[in-house]
């Protein structure tokens, strides 16, 4: 259901122990070990793509539909209709935290028609089908000490494939576009497959242009100076 002007609120807070707490602590060292549990007062699913777009590593799932993301040091998955959050001190924390969620979801409702939405679904690749793809040189050409570093990076699709040069090129790409309806909601998605074989011998083509400028830039300059010499 896409709202009115109605503002999004939770009711039926629930905050309990994650399990950390007293069986495994004194009572004065619970900290950080309670868990929020909540209703909306709204259906919030129309809000999830924005979410996605926002939030720096926000993590859309459909079937069920869910989103999982950081807000203000906490771990926040919301479902269409209810949420879980954690870690909090006590529920004074859990409460306090509440209400910025709540503004932050109503600023996101009031200012959606400036956010474009991001549809991406998050899917999480296993390492050891990514570890296939490397050499396991642990060459650090990529930026990462180990083949394991990036291939469990970019099985949370936190880096790009492209960074290992030493990874084959994909025999098959595709792009998936969203089907909307009126309010925004995505009805379902089209799979077009992409052929970007040129672009990327455009690319490698610029690549080594560039390459050779700066080796004949730095011989000019090598030059320059024996003769002042
Ligand atoms: S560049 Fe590739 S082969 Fe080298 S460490 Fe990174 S992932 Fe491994």
């Amino acid at each position: 259901m896409t709202p009115g002007h109605s503002n999004i609120g939770f009711h039926s807070l629930r905050v309990c122990s994650t399990g950390r707490g007293p069986a495994t602590q004194p009572a004065d060292k619970l900290k950080a070990c309670m868990m929020a549990d909540f209703d909306f007062s709204m259906d919030i699913e129309f809000l999830f793509p924005y979410i996605n777009a926002v939030v720096k590593k926000a993590q859309l799932y459909d079937n069920p539909s869910y989103i999982r993301f950081g807000f203000d040091h906490t771990l926040c998955v919301l479902y269409p209709d209810r949420g879980l959050a954690s870690p909090f001190d006590d529920t004074e924390d859990a409460r306090d935290f509440m209400v910025r969620l709540m503004a932050f979801l109503n600023d996101m409702y009031h200012r959606k028609a400036q956010i474009a939405p991001r549809y991406k679904i998050f899917r999480q690749t296993a390492i050891t089908q990514i570890l296939k793809l490397l050499p396991q040189t642990n060459c650090n050409d990529c930026g990462f000490n180990t083949c394991m570093a990036f291939a469990a990076m970019l099985g949370r699709q936190q880096t790009l494939p492209g960074r290992c040069p030493h990874i084959s090129r994909p025999v098959q790409e595709k792009a998936i576009f969203p089907v909307l309806d009126n309010n925004g909601k995505l009805l379902s998605t089209i799979t077009l497959d992409i052929d970007n074989t040129q672009n990327v011998s455009d690319l490698d083509s610029a690549k080594q242009y560039i390459e050779n400028l700066e080796k004949k830039n730095c011989a000019i300059i090598r030059h320059e100076k024996r003769s002042d010499g």
